[in-house]
């Protein structure tokens, strides 16, 4: 006889814990698994967001901020800082304490809810059985379960012509951990990771070169904010070399040499460091026995329909593993669902409105459709922008560049797609989401008021602009619709 429970969860990062949680609140008997330990070997639930993700990367972005701005911004505000200078030591324990301190509160989370936490590694097995090896133990075990939930995310990608060798070429969590600042630091790939921690490496001093393989700049973003954020970007010195296609590294000493090729012909470039910032991988490999049954694509992607249902009755999977952006809140979103259709709830998720942030210097966020995938659908639209420049409250804080644009159905005024390049676009965003899960008009967010002098204002007038109706526009600029 096994232990049977109402459900199993294998993973705890924000897809799984919060799934578990949900369950848990739905009154089912829950069991969560996560094999995550520190280097004592004390279990860390949290998953990647929490211990090399989102929350790390944050704490760092913040602190590399305060040391870029102590250093260029507060004589213009006028306060003088004699001298400023970088405890890199300091800054990574402020990080570490932080992610410890929510790793307990994860723990905490399962405590209060009634969610039983095994620390460990699991294993799909047929028939909804998952076999167990707790940490520290070497007798493995099987625990049963009327639903099976897999949450194990993914791992950083690796490219044969760079292999990881954890010293001078490194992944984001080796990103995250530098002892010192590198003099020269190479990152391939220009996606949120590389532009993320580029810009916590050169805000702390080095010289950031960036490789990637695409000949446009973050493709999936909108393309006239795209642009707006190269220039930017470029400008903060960023190196953005595209259409790189690396070719081959040699690591010598304390230094690595990267030979790539683009459209001018081959190159050479050495670094102190390189990140390897290329994408990330479904962590699937060793999840389920061979006669599991669980139909994964060659990707190892987890197949499942729109409701995170797998090909095997009653097994779901979420987050990370299964197709959509890899994003903490989208695999958070899924867990909700997927708890709510065990507890008998009818349940969904929008896909197409799953808003993006790239924490760079300014911020970048924008949720559902852009202007190219407008055009390309042959969609009639409309577009209201509104430039920080013109907003009072970006002004006292010094941050003007930027924009909020609105893109919306000429129709039928409904919202199509909110992008928004500038100061607290992470904070802003929100608002836009919950316009369109309303689906809500440029007229109605026209309609609504906002506090002054706030950023969000921006977000008012660029629906305003819609309609040529922004009050703090000139009457020119007002007049040009698109
Ligand atoms: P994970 O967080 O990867 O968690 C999976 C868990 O499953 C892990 O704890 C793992 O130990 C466990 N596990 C795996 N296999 C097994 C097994 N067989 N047995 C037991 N346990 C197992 N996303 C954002 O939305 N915003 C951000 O700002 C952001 N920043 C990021 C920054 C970095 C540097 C990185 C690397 C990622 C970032 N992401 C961000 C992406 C985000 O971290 C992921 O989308 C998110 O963590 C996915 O959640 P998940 O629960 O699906 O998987
Ligand atoms: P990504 O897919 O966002 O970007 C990877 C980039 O690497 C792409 O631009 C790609 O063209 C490029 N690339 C791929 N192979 C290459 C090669 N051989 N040479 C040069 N360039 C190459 O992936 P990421 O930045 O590694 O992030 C991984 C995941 O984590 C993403 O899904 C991302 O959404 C998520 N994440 C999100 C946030 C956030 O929400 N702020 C932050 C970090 C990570």
């Amino acid at each position: 006889m096994t232990d049977k429970h109402q459900v199993i969860i294998i993973g705890a990062g924000p897809a799984g814990y919060v799934a578990a949680i949900r369950c848990a609140q739905l009154g089912l008997d829950t069991v969560c698994i996560d094999r995550w330990v520190d280097e004592k070997g004390r279990a860390t639930p949290g998953g990647t967001c929490l211990n090399v993700g989102c929350i790390p990367s944050k704490a760092l972005l913040e602190s590399s901020e305060y040391f870029e701005r102590s250093r260029n911004d507060l004589a213009n505000h006028g306060v003088k800082a004699v001298s400023v200078e970088l405890d890199l030591a300091t800054m990574m324990a402020r990080k570490q304490k932080i992610v410890s301190g929510l790793n307990e509160g994860v723990a905490g989370l399962f405590k209060s809810n009634g969610v039983k936490f095994i620390s460990g590694n699991a294993r799909l097995a047929p028939n909804r059985e998952v076999e167990v090896n707790e940490t520290g133990e070497k007798k493995p075990y099987v625990l049963s379960a009327e639903n099976i939930i897999i949450a194990t995310g993914s791992v950083s990608s690796e490219i044969s012509a760079a292999p990881l060798d954890g010293d001078r070429i490194v992944d984001s969590s080796g990103a995250l951990a530098f002892e010192e600042v590198p003099k020269r630091l190479g990152v391939v790939g220009a996606g949120a990771i590389g532009l993320e921690l580029g810009s916590v490496w050169r805000r702390l001093g080095s010289e950031v070169v960036l490789l990637e393989a695409q000949e446009q700049f973050l493709v999936i973003a909108d393309e006239q904010i795209a642009r707006d954020a190269m220039k930017e970007y470029t400008s903060q010195g960023m190196d953005i070399r595209l259409g790189a296609r690396i070719t081959g590294c040699k690591t010598s000493g304390k230094k690595v040499t990267v030979e790539y090729e683009d459209s001018d012909g081959t190159h050479q470039e050495i670094f102190d460091k390189l990140v390897m910032a290329v994408g990330r991988t479904p962590n699937t490999s060793g999840l389920n026995t061979s006669d599991s049954g669980l139909l994964l694509d060659e990707w190892g992607v987890i197949h499942v329909d729109n409701q995170c249902c797998t090909n095997l009755p009653c097994v779901y999977a979420i987050g990370d593993v299964v197709r959509g952006p890899m994003l903490a809140h989208k695999g958070s979103k899924e867990g909700i669902m997927v708890a709510e259709l065990i507890a008998g709830q009818h349940a969904e998720l929008d896909y197409d409105t799953i808003p993006s942030v790239i924490y760079t210097q300014p911020e970048i966020a924008w949720v559902g459709q852009t202007e190219q995938m407008l055009k390309s659908a042959g969609r009639d639209y409309r577009v209201g922008r509104f430039p920080f420049a013109a907003s009072g409250r970006a002004q006292a804080l010094g941050e003007t560049g930027g924009m909020v644009k609105v893109l919306v159905d000429t129709a039928t005024d409904r919202v199509l797609g909110v992008h928004i390049i500038g100061p607290q676009a992470s904070e802003l965003i929100a608002q836009a989401k919950l316009a369109m899960d309303f689906q809500a008009s440029s007229e109605d967010i026209g309609l609504t008021m906002f506090a002054h002098p706030t950023l969000s204002e921006a977000f008012h007038e660029a629906a305003l602009a819609v309609n040529g109706n922004a009050i703090h526009i000139g009457a020119k600029k007002k007049r040009k619709k698109k």
